[in-house]
């Protein structure tokens, strides 16, 4: 009883320590917002460059997409929960030679962003920009194509139906980009934003996302 009083005061006094942003469940100071459940069964990036994303000059990722992670970006897209941004973008690691310049969210297509009312990539660049002091651009690159959910399609129907999706609109000359998204499915979004980004003349374009889906 009185445990359960002293609860209700700390969960007033502390509202957020107390649940999990993972899997949204009530957590006894969870480390970096994550309870103790969730520390053992997340799948961290143990190994730098491990994964290849065609037309990237690198590409790093911080959780595998699985089970203990999918909550976390489906709350992030769906359910108006833009914490998680923030929240995810405080994994991600980025390599110091890769000397970035600025930072380019992966754009929704204006039809998407004005139903959803943000962009999760944003979310997760604006954080990442802050923490380690880089410019975020959010109007370089322009989604022109507006693709249907590509949770069902195999690679090449992705990679087709992704072609010439994306539009650089400002200049990206000799700069060093890095592409931020939420998730990497096939690769096939970052690949073709990379493309247009090569296309305009870009030095080099790495990527890194929140989770990555690993090949099956
Ligand atoms: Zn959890």
């Amino acid at each position: 009883m009185i445990k359960a009083t002293l609860k209700k005061i700390l969960d007033l006094l502390f509202p957020k320590n107390y649940v999990c942003n993972m899997c949204n469940s009530e957590a006894y100071e969870p480390q970096n917002g994550i309870c103790e459940n969730c520390i053992r069964k997340l799948k961290r990036n143990t190994e730098p460059n491990s994964v290849k994303i065609s037309q990237t000059d690198g590409y790093t990722w911080a959780f595998l997409f699985d089970k203990t992670t999918q909550g976390c970006i489906h709350r992030l897209k769906y359910f108006d929960c833009r914490y998680l941004g923030e929240f995810l973008a405080q994994f991600i690691a980025v390599e110091e030679e890769w000397q970035i310049d600025c930072i380019i969210p992966v754009p929704l297509h204006i039809k998407r962003m004005k139903k959803r009312g943000y962009n999760q990539a944003e979310l997760i660049a604006n954080a990442l920009g802050k923490r380690l002091n880089i410019e975020v651009v959010s109007d370089v690159l322009v989604r022109v194509k507006d693709t249907k959910t590509q949770t069902t399609r195999s690679k090449s129907e992705r990679a087709e139906a992704l072609e010439h999706a994306f539009s650089v609109i400002k200049d990206v000359e000799n700069k060093n980009i890095l592409l931020i998204d939420d998730v990497c499915t096939t690769g096939a979004t970052l690949t073709s934003c990379a493309l247009e980004l090569k296309n305009a003349k870009a030095a080099n374009v790495y990527a890194a996302t929140a989770c990555y889906t690993p090949k099956k």
